[in-house]
């Protein structure tokens, strides 16, 4: 991995996925003398507090990134419905239309909560 990248890394560390504490790093040394950045949990309590585990895996969150892309997609069509003046739920003959402001501001106030 290139030095930009570890750089980028160590000044954007993801708290910890435990206990979501800050965490620390330390400077290992491999066998040819190059850095390995480690990182730990902060919190000594906590199970990732007892071990150090590379830069490049701390930093490496498939699930939440799995529920990120998830969440972003949810909030595009709430985005895009929320323009929308009326929607009409249900197949075929619809059964249910929300209209005007009350559907907007209920997709609002959503949108509000996901954007966090
Ligand atoms: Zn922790």
């Amino acid at each position: 991995m290139d030095f930009d990248k570890i750089v980028d890394l160590i000044n954007n560390l993801p708290y910890c996925p435990f206990c979501n504490t800050e965490p620390v790093t330390k400077t290992n040394w491999d066998e040819n003398e190059r850095p390995k950045i480690m990182v730990s949990c902060s919190d000594e309590e906590c199970p990732a507090g007892q071990i150090w585990v590379p830069v490049e895996k701390w930093s490496t969150r498939p699930l939440e990134d799995a529920l990120q892309k998830k969440l972003d997609i949810a909030i595009d069509l709430l985005d895009e419905l929320s323009h929308w003046d009326m929607l009409w739920l249900g197949e075929g003959e619809p059964s249910l239309v929300a209209d005007g402001p009350f559907w907007k501001e209920q997709i609002n106030k959503t949108l509000k909560k996901l954007r966090v």
